[in-house]
């Protein structure tokens, strides 16, 4: 059971938890930072890299009167105040100690990994106090990735399960989100939004019978709430629907997290916190084909266009420019060919200079930014008619940039610029699903 940063965002969420996990059944509680207390520690992070010790100085004490004010609501008893006092004193003292020190990657990944430690021993002291016994297992005795970034799988696995062993009878083993340790053996994390790839990471190394990821919304929705209004929820998903919609910017799925569950087949359930009667979403093998089911779009795109006569007829072209992607280790996402020119986009723009200077050995180059992937999840198997017009009529207002159709049999994906994104999954909201998005 995976509980995001709203449902633990403040001391009433974190006691409404308490009945959800209080059944007999055995159960990991993987928990993630209050909400808003990642973004602020980026900020701190950032503001010491850029040599401003006062400013993040004066945002740690933000933060640490915050979590004060948060213990003083949490506890009943003034013992478990004083304990939840000095837990939040320890934590924000280690991360002052980094403003008296040349910061380095090392040190930024340790500040992130605070929210979680914090949530976590609160969160248990708050069970403690309630005389409900429980464990905190450190992720970090378990949770890792390789030099790849990638998660160890068999590390995984062969980690949590001899932690587990020492903990056998205990029904609540509560644990971090996020947060993990390199192959190094730094701390270090999953990225933002990580605490769902961890809560699957451990659904699949000790295949449990059920992963649920609990947050503040009633499940899959077919579009993004944050653009589109009158949105609906999908009670039912494939994990490889879910993938893509994940991967494609549906934030509710960190973009990972559905492959460890498919791999296994564990079911996911998508739970909200604030409603827990409502059934969610269910995602698992199963595929009930919809013409359209959900769309989601991905910002922070870039675009390469190559365009070369030495293309023409040739063989083994695609092959150089795709060791240009590799040799920089930056995956491709979408890409489209004509006889002499090939698209082709990132979302990790770091190497994008770089990539554009050794593609232009192999002709003309353009570069584009600010653009976003929208995809469109339904059934979009080769043999069917129809779909590609009905997307194309409802989105005949907006530029079309690049279209990637017949890939996955699941979606279609189309590239615009990113200021015509919201109007997009608006457009497709109502086409596709007939809303009228309150207008
Ligand atoms: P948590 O902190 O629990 O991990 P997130 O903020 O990461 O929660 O994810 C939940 C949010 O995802 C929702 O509040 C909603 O605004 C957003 N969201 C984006 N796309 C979708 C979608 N297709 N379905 C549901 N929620 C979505
Ligand atoms: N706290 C982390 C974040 O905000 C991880 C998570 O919430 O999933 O990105
Ligand atoms: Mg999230």
């Amino acid at each position: 059971m995976k509980f995001g940063g709203t449902s633990v965002g403040t001391p009433e969420r974190m006691k409404a938890l308490i009945p959800l996990i209080s059944d007999d059944d055995r159960k990991i509680v993987v928990l993630s930072a209050l909400s808003g207390t990642t973004n602020s520690l980026v900020e701190i992070t950032e503001l010491l890299y850029a040599d401003k010790i006062e400013e993040a100085s004066v945002k740690n004490e933000e933060l640490r009167s915050k979590y004060h004010g948060v213990v003083d609501d949490l506890y009943a008893t003034d013992e478990f105040r004083k304990s939840g006092h000095e837990l939040i004193d320890s934590h924000f003292e280690y991360i002052r100690n980094f403003t008296l020190r040349v910061f380095t990657r090392l040190q930024e990944k340790a500040i992130l990994a605070q929210g979680e430690l914090i949530s976590t021993s609160l969160f248990q002291m708050l069970l403690q106090e309630r005389k409900i016994r429980s464990v905190l297992l450190p992720a970090l005795s378990f949770m890792r990735i390789d030099k790849d970034g990638e998660p160890d799988a068999f590390y995984i696995r062969e980690n949590i399960r001899r932690e587990l062993k020492k903990y056998a009878s205990e029904k609540i083993i509560i644990t971090q989100g996020y947060i993990c340790r390199n192959a190094y053996g730094e701390v270090d994390n999953l990225k933002r939004g990580g605490s769902d790839f961890t809560a699957s990471l451990i659904g699949a190394a000790l295949k449990v019978s059920e992963i649920q990821i609990w947050t503040d919304i009633n499940g899959f929705h077919n579009n993004d709430p944050r653009f589109v209004e009158n949105t609906e929820v999908l009670r039912e998903l494939s994990f490889d629907e879910a993938a893509e919609l994940a991967y494609f910017g549906a934030k509710i799925l960190h973009p990972y997290s559905v492959n460890p569950a498919r791999e296994k087949n564990i079911p996911v359930r998508l739970k909200n916190t604030m409603e827990p009667e409502d059934p969610g979403t269910l995602i698992t093998s199963e595929c009930k084909l919809q013409d359209y089911k959900a769309v989601a779009a991905k910002d922070g795109i870039s675009a390469l266009r190559i365009k070369s006569a030495r293309m023409l007829m040739a063989y083994g072209f695609l092959r150089k420019v795709f060791e240009i992607f590799e040799a920089y280790r930056t995956p491709i996402d979408m890409i489209t060919t004509s006889e002499v020119s090939v698209s082709i986009t990132i979302d990790n723009p770091q190497y994008l200079n770089e990539i554009a200077k050794d593609l232009r050995e192999l002709g003309s180059v353009e570069v584009e930014e600010n653009l976003s992937i929208v995809c469109i999840v339904g059934d979009f198997r080769t043999e069917r008619t129809g779909s590609a017009p009905e997307i194309f009529e409802a989105l005949n207002t907006i530029p079309l940039k690049m279209i990637s159709y017949g890939g996955s049999p699941n979606s279609l994906s189309l590239l615009i610029d990113t200021k015509n994104k919201t109007k997009a999954l608006q457009l497709l909201s109502e086409h596709l699903f007939n809303t009228n998005n309150g207008q």
